[in-house]
């Protein structure tokens, strides 16, 4: 390599390590603690944020693997959105104690909690993880709630608008289009939910309360005895009893749950297993989509009870 070379390559090299450090069109760095926040993420930054979910689809969002590479993704991120009331507490703090980034420290504009914009539910009048209950500041499982889903896509519009306040237009634009096909798929939904409001479904574990609440289903048969506490044989028994009892044709089942037991339940107290997902991707077809994936769980539920 001759001088002159050799000093076009040194410029070029600066030229890019320039263009790295200032893209022309930075966009902010989301990470996500799961893929249902990350999902109303990407609909609402569009092609202004880069997103990354920490927790799969397939994963139970109160057990992550606290992977080291998940600390790499954090300690580069320009925000962090987490579901908060406690969901997350078995293993975001100790990532977040590893990534020393102060722009997503408690408190800082890029943390954006969310359970801070919907009225949680089941708030224990007293504090007793004795038992095992992981729900200890409230049932936590509130995104399954189309109406919590319009509060936190606000939150999060706003907290992209003060993190990046050049792409507001952008970003109010994609809210409202998030909001306008919310209130289409509304609409559908409560046409088809309408004549089954009222049944009693039985659920794995607790984490359907809001849905319920929203569709007018009842859910208080559970597989755990408490949230987060594996079936044992006797509570099943009783599960079983109940069922029949009040005549619940249906169990719903997270997919990072133990759908064979739920399968035995079902075939003791002639009931089917309905496979629904809180989390986009959880069910095949919907990465990525909020909405399509409450579409599939509307419709799944609705076609197991109209039997
Ligand atoms: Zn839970």
């Amino acid at each position: 390599m001759n001088q002159n070379t050799s000093f076009q390559v040194k410029t070029i090299l600066t030229v890019l390590a320039l263009l790295s450090a200032f893209p022309a069109f930075a966009r902010l760095n989301v990470v996500a603690s799961l893929p249902d926040l990350a999902a109303i993420a990407m609909a609402i930054g569009g092609e202004h944020v880069e997103v990354f979910s920490l927790a799969k689809p397939q994963e139970d969002p109160h057990f992550v693997e606290a992977k080291p590479s998940l600390i790499l993704k954090l300690s580069r991120a320009d925000a962090l959105i987490e579901g908060g009331a406690e969901l997350e507490s078995g293993w975001l703090p100790s990532l977040l104690d590893r990534c020393r980034n102060t722009r997503i420290a408690s408190g800082a504009p890029g943390r954006i909690s969310c359970s801070q914009s919907v009225r949680l539910l089941e708030i224990p009048t007293s504090l007793d993880r004795s038992k095992g209950d992981i729900h200890a500041a409230g049932n936590p499982h509130y995104l399954v709630d189309p109406e919590n889903a319009r509060r936190v896509a606000k939150q999060i519009g706003e907290s992209f608008e003060a993190l990046d306040p050049k792409n507001v237009v952008a970003y109010q634009a994609n809210l409202k289009k998030f909001t306008t096909d919310l209130d289409t798929k509304l609409a559908e939904w409560a046409k088809l939910m309408q004549p089954l409001k009222g049944r009693e479904l039985a659920a794995y574990h607790n984490s359907w309360l809001y849905f319920a609440g929203h569709f007018g289903f009842k859910i208080d048969i559970f597989l755990e005895p408490k949230p987060g506490v594996p079936p044992t044989p006797p509570h099943l028994a009783g599960v079983i009893s109940r069922m029949k009892a009040s005549g619940v044709k249906v169990i719903i089942v997270d997919p990072y749950l133990d759908r064979r037991t739920a399968e035995t339940v079902a075939a003791r107290s002639g009931a089917v297993v309905v496979d629904v997902a809180q989390f986009p991707g959880g069910i095949k077809g919907t990465e990525n989509d909020y909405l399509k994936l409450m579409d599939k769980n509307v419709q799944a539920i609705a076609a197991a009870l109209v039997k």
